[in-house]
């Protein structure tokens, strides 16, 4: 079942090599090479490095370095004239650089950060929740009937279970029959991919769309923009024949819903919100202010912001440049005199929401102020536990749930020192030092 992967990734890696003519415009257009300080170089020999890696050589320092901090924001695919995707022609050049490496060193890498995003999902969405109610993340829905959608979570989501909660409340309020897939069970391949290693990525994401096909849903709705660019952009394009289900920004599917979530809007949500965006998936950020402009009583604000990534975490390889983007976003929210700050996904709420205790505005997904005008409410309890930036003091507040789930306690307290208060790019204003010692891969 992996080959073909491999094959197919052959196949349109050629296809990138015949069609691209180095014009040069995708790195025009792109926001990283400032940033990454390389935005003086010549764009058709960056361009031409970049064809020279993906065909196996080593391109040059410039070349190599806009493959590495490219955050998918995706402003160069219309650009192209040759239709060409530039973000996935540099994905296959970062992968390309992996490969460089051996099968036994590739597949090494893709199985430990596998495993460590096994553990954090594991383990933070144990603290968070009973058994019982983490049940509801995987299979169908309470209609008794066959699955209109499939809801993919993908896997780091699981990470701040609220998020996913409130879009199964919403699913019902709707009536919409659905079946939920995710989780490390239905990855979607991409650290295996990230590591060079076709033939896990290829049996994984190939299962995983296999199934999505077997469920009889006409929609896959994903939640996460790491699968989405994966599976629409790398996997897809090269299975042969079309998929019988539709892929779905699950947010942009929403945003479609209008008519049938307005007469649920009952309560009025009187505040002043801006959001924080991300451009990588096309119209999601669109859907998202559309849904907000609909809530009675809330009143939006359009927030100055850098245009950049898929999500906060794609601008891990420029780390002060993250910082900026964090830091312009909250001066921009304070300087709006919003009551609310939300955002779209859930890496960047891991990131952002514990500043809410140095800033006069509360730090929310968009789903709860959704919830809220619908009457449903789900606790951030990831925000809660975070605000503590106390490991012990985390570590006693959830007690009761390590115990039920019969989790190590080194282990949970591993997990908060790294993927709980660990991701912290831009440090609290009452904390020293930067904590971001790692990223999740989404
Ligand atoms: S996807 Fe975005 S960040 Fe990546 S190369 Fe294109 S414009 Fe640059
Ligand atoms: S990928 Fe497209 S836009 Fe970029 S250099 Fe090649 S032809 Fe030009």
């Amino acid at each position: 079942m992996s080959a073909p992967f491999a094959a197919a990734l052959q196949a349109r890696t050629q296809e990138v090599l015949d069609r691209c003519t180095r014009c040069g415009r995708c790195f025009e257009i792109c926001p990283m090479p400032a940033p990454a300080g390389i935005s003086e170089r010549n764009a058709a020999d960056v361009v031409g490095g970049v064809l020279d890696i993906i065909r196996g050589g080593h391109g040059s320092p410039e070349s190599a370095r806009w493959a590495q901090v490219c955050s998918g924001s995706g402003h160069c695919i219309p650009q192209c004239p040759e239709a060409v995707n530039p973000r996935f022609m540099l994905a296959l050049a970062r992968v390309a650089m992996q490969r460089q490496s051996t099968a036994e060193e590739q597949h090494r890498k893709g199985s430990a950060a596998f495993a460590n995003m096994g553990r954090g999902v594991r383990v933070l969405s144990r603290m968070q929740l009973p058994a019982e109610v983490l049940r509801r993340f995987r299979g169908a829905g309470p209609a008794d009937a066959p699955p209109e959608v499939v809801f993919y979570t993908g896997c780091n989501v699981l990470r701040t279970p609220h998020i996913v909660l409130l879009a199964l409340d919403i699913f019902d309020a709707l009536g919409v029959p659905y079946r939920v897939m995710g989780g490390p069970g239905d990855c979607c391949g991409i650290l295996q991919f990230r590591a060079g290693d076709f033939d896990a990525a290829g049996r994984i994401v190939y299962g995983t769309t296999d199934r999505f096909a077997d469920s009889g849903a006409a929609k896959v709705l994903a939640w996460c923009p790491t699968c989405t660019i994966q599976i629409a952009e790398n996997v897809l394009p090269g299975r042969a024949g079309s998929p019988v289900y539709a892929l779905e920004a699950y947010v942009v599917y929403l945003a479609g819903q209008l008519d049938r979530l307005r007469p649920l809007m009952r309560h009025p949500v009187n505040k002043r919100v801006g959001l924080h965006e991300h451009p990588g998936v096309a119209g999601v950020c669109e859907s998202a202010v559309k849904i907000l402009r609909a809530i009675p009583g809330l009143e939006y604000v359009d927030l100055p912001q850098m245009q950049v990534g898929y999500m906060c975490n794609t601008l891990q390889p420029l780390p002060a440049f993250k910082r900026e983007v964090h830091r312009t976003i909250l001066e921009a929210a304070a300087a709006a005199r919003v009551d609310v700050l939300a955002g779209v996904y859930h890496a960047c709420h891991r990131e952002l929401c514990s500043h809410e205790t140095d800033w006069p505005f509360a730090v929310v997904n968009f789903l709860e102020l959704l919830g809220e005008s619908m009457g449903l409410r789900r606790e951030d309890r990831f925000k809660r536990l975070k605000k503590m930036q106390d490991t012990d003091a985390i570590l006693a507040d959830v007690m009761d749930l390590v115990a039920a789930h019969g989790l190590a306690l080194e282990e949970v307290r591993a997990v908060i020192e790294k993927d709980l208060l660990g991701e912290q790019p831009l440090p609290l204003r009452n904390t020293h030092g930067t904590r971001d010692a790692t990223s999740a891969p989404g």
